[in-house]
């Protein structure tokens, strides 16, 4: 009933004009007349503020979606304000990110221009064939005003074939759109180009029929966008059986915005009812351009549940002066990564089980010092984060993607397979989605009942009925620093574990260079890579930039540091290592067995599958 209202209320306010709503909208007006020159002007006006205080103006630092701070403040330029009187302000600039605006009327007026040419999921990108834009990249809001309506006028340049799509609120003219305050404006990326759109319905279980619209600014005719929306529609219904119905799109539609400009940037960002996906150059009109764009479409749209509403507490509502950081997102982004693979499986679009993940994620030594939920709260400092020294990433941390996605992996083999297969991964999200994204939000855009990491665990005992077995899960594998027992949990499904170099000997995985002298360890492969964690390498005292002189006596050369991979898991190795000051030390290390892995279907290993491996692949990617 709650939820009925809530449809009624969206619609309602839809429906009317933004001007009607409230006298004291922000208003901006966008034009596009540098954008030869990669720059867009805006003309922002606040209405109906304290003229007893100054208003203070900022640019976010950060986007949604987007967990590491990108201060877009450092592309604004020529920046005006005037008060409701057309009267010049005068501005300061207290923070690098914050104008104040003092000696106003009530009505503050300001007007700048954004330089910006990297049409991605973050950032803003203008010149004459399209402005894609990213509302945090793009626009200026005002402290305290967070819950006013807003509304937006974009004058395309003279002469152009633009138009606008975006997940901001339609109204009468077709570049007006209007948010219902600043956290949906903010999350609304709007594509302004001469794009081709393809629209399909689908209903859900319920019969319900919600709208989607596949817009493509790139190569293509109507009729590829057309194949490309037929295969989005398959994606779309199969995530639709798996929540059992579709959130309430406030709009009244859910946007795909593919950008595929050569000149772009590559990226894809989920959104509360679109997404923005970059791939630069991407042609719809091959298999495999269609593939990539399809794999983006079935991870962006399942964002729509997981994440969007079905949403980690430290997120809602996002904060755009900061850093991000969340619990969760190895649930967040892990789990939806899993369920690419899968969807794209059940929609017959894709003939790969999603378990590659296993064997990427299984010897990286990141595990060793940091849980999944330590790598998600890692996001702000690696999630396209900038920097200038040295992190130690490559050892110490694995993308919160695919180590999640291996976890989700592991639950849902763990579930079907403790419960004969009347349970599975599929049940513990659509759980999620009834207890907590479907929960009515106190305002259009935002979250009603967020979840925290005990949630997800109480969630957990739920589905399985067994508080055991989910304490056992969650203490060990996402809270600690265990690994699951891939072996047996993929048996079932028909998939094993092979070692990539059965038998032999392994010092561990870095490169080295020749340089002279010996052997650079760390160097090669294009960069600077430090020696993992828990290999013999480590443990005998080595690391990036020391030199191997000598391997077991003669001068150390790359056919005498391949041959090790010739030797005995067990074999001692003596090496004699100059240091970067020039000390020569000897060191001993001992060869163990190569730990890297593959996970191959059974009848890679010449097997045919059991009528039970077949019946639980059935049930499971089909
Ligand atoms: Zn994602």
């Amino acid at each position: 009933m709650l939820r009925s209202l809530f449809v009624f209320l969206v619609m309602f306010s839809a429906a009317r004009p933004a001007s009607a709503q409230d006298a004291a909208a922000v208003t901006y007006r966008v034009s596009f007349e540098g954008a030869a020159h990669h720059s867009l002007e805006v003309e922002a006006t606040f209405p109906g503020v304290d003229a007893a205080v100054p208003l203070r103006v900022r640019m976010s630092r950060s986007s949604p979606g987007r967990y590491s701070t990108h201060e877009f403040a450092k592309n604004l330029f020529f920046l005006e304000a005037f008060d409701g009187t057309g009267r010049r302000l005068s501005v300061t600039r207290p923070e690098p990110d914050e104008w104040a605006v003092s000696g106003h009327d009530g009505t503050v007026r300001v007007v700048y221009r954004m330089f910006g040419d990297h049409a991605d999921g973050t950032y803003l990108g203008v010149d004459t064939t399209h402005a894609h834009l990213n509302m945090p990249a793009t626009f200026l809001w005002a402290v305290g005003l967070d819950l006013r309506p807003i509304r937006v006028n974009f004058v395309p340049p003279a002469g152009s074939n633009w138009k606008a799509a975006t997940q901001l609120f339609a109204s009468s003219t077709p570049f007006e759109f209007t948010a219902p305050n600043l956290q949906y404006f903010m999350d609304s990326p709007t594509e302004l180009s001469n794009f081709l759109i393809s629209t399909f319905q689908v209903d859900d279980r319920a019969g319900k029929s919600a709208t989607f619209r596949v817009v493509v600014h790139g190569q293509g005719s109507q009729a590829d966008v057309d194949a490309l929306a037929a295969m989005a529609r398959r994606i779309v219904a199969e995530q639709a059986e798996i929540f059992g119905e579709f959130p309430v799109l406030e709009p009244g539609h859910y946007t795909f915005l593919l950008d595929l400009a050569a000149w772009g940037d590559s990226d894809a960002m989920e959104h509360r009812n679109s997404t923005s996906i970059a791939l630069p150059g991407l042609s719809i009109q091959t298999p495999d351009g269609r593939r990539l764009a399809l794999s983006n479409i079935a991870h962006e749209f399942f964002h729509v549940w997981n994440v969007e509403r079905i949403r980690p507490a430290d997120l809602e509502p996002f904060v755009f002066t900061r850093a991000n950081v969340s619990c969760c997102l190895w649930f967040a982004e892990g789990f939806t990564d899993y369920y690419e693979g899968v969807s794209l499986a059940r929609a017959g679009l894709a003939d790969q089980a999603p378990v590659s993940s296993v064997a990427n994620v299984a010897n990286r030594s990141g595990r060793l010092v940091r849980s999944l939920v330590q790598m998600s709260e890692q996001a702000p400092f690696v999630d396209r984060a900038v920097s200038d020294d040295m992190m130690d990433s490559s050892r110490s941390y694995v993308s919160y993607y695919e180590y999640g996605h291996a976890i989700a992996l592991a639950l849902d083999l763990s579930l079907r397979s403790r419960s004969a297969g009347r349970r599975s991964l599929d049940d513990f999200m659509r759980r999620l989605w009834q207890e907590y994204g479907r929960s009515v939000g106190p305002r259009p855009g935002y979250v009603g009942r967020p979840y925290t990491l005990a949630d997800l665990r109480a969630t957990l005992v739920e589905v399985s009925g067994d508080r055991r077995f989910a304490d056992e899960f969650f203490d060990r594998y996402i809270e600690g620093r265990d690994w699951p027992d891939f072996a047996a949990l993929l048996s079932p499904a028909g998939y094993v574990l092979q070692s990539m170099a059965p038998g032999r000997g392994w010092i561990g995985d870095v490169p080295v260079a020749s340089v002279d002298g010996g052997l650079a360890v760390g160097r090669g492969r294009g960069g600077r890579t430090l020696v993992p964690f828990g290999t013999p390498l480590y443990e005998a005292g080595i690391d990036l930039d020391d030199v191997i002189t000598h391997i077991d006596g003669p001068p150390a050369t790359q056919a005498a540091w391949s041959g090790m991979s010739q030797r005995k898991p067990g074999d001692p190795v003596t090496l004699t290592v100059r240091r970067r000051d020039g000390q020569i030390v000897s060191t001993k290390a001992t060869l163990v067995a190569d730990p890297r892995i593959l996970v191959v279907p059974v009848e890679a290993a010449g097997v045919a599958p059991t009528p039970a491996q077949r019946a639980f692949r059935e049930s499971w990617l089909h």
